[in-house]
């Protein structure tokens, strides 16, 4: 089953990564490589896409019963709101008919995009201040991430997706004694933002951000 969407080992890892990212947001340019391997695999195997095909359509987007990187791969198009025919056809949240087999890539990025987009914004449409948020601007968000260096650019990213844990979810998971590397008080995210003195300097360029924070 690995091998419908990954037939080389290198490539595995990325379907690794697809199942391991973070359950609420994710990566899209991981999901995308996902695609385009997919579509490889199709194409050197003309035989399985009927039954791939099927397989997404007719698989669940349940998380308790995901099978298979086929099933991944369903759960995140359903997440994104996108519907999957037994032809190949996937309907985006925007109404889009696009082929997974013959949509040319650039175009189902694109569209991924969009919905990615949409996807998120929901995801933090519920909290105070946040419900009548507009659509991600990703041009936008691109021009002002481009404004720090690369290194800066890295573990903003990384904080946006998620990817970091803090000292208390490690302490939850065992990996560590739950306190911050650089203070030794209980670390958190709240921590890190508004008490941790290490980042007092940086702290102090944006008192305004952290003081709507911390009221929203
Ligand atoms: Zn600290």
């Amino acid at each position: 089953m690995a091998d419908t969407v990954c037939e080389t080992y290198k490539n595995r890892r990325e379907w690794l990564a697809t199942a391991c990212t973070s359950t609420c947001v994710g990566d899209p340019e991981v999901k995308k490589k996902c695609i385009r391997t997919c579509r490889k695999f199709l194409v050197l195997h003309p035989e399985l896409i009927q039954i791939s095909f099927r397989i997404l359509a007719t698989s669940s987007a349940d998380a308790k019963k995901i099978y298979g990187p086929l099933g991944c791969l369903k759960r995140w198009f359903t997440r994104l709101k996108w519907e999957v025919r037994d032809d190949g056809c996937l309907i985006t949240s925007q109404n889009i008919a696009v082929s997974l087999l013959f949509t040319c890539p650039d175009e189902i990025s694109h569209n991924i995009d969009l919905s990615w987009s949409e996807f998120v914004t929901t995801q933090i449409s519920h909290r105070k201040g946040m419900h009548d948020l507009p659509s991600l601007n990703l041009k936008a968000t691109t021009k002002h991430l481009k404004k720090f260096d690369e290194v800066d650019q890295k573990i903003i990213c990384k904080y946006l997706a998620g990817a970091f844990a803090y000292g208390d979810k490690n302490l939850h998971r065992g990996t560590s004694d739950g306190l911050c590397q650089f203070c030794s008080a209980p670390d958190s995210l709240g921590h890190k933002i508004h008490v941790c003195p290490a980042f007092q300097d940086i702290r102090d360029d944006h008192l305004h951000t952290l003081q709507w924070i911390k009221e929203n």
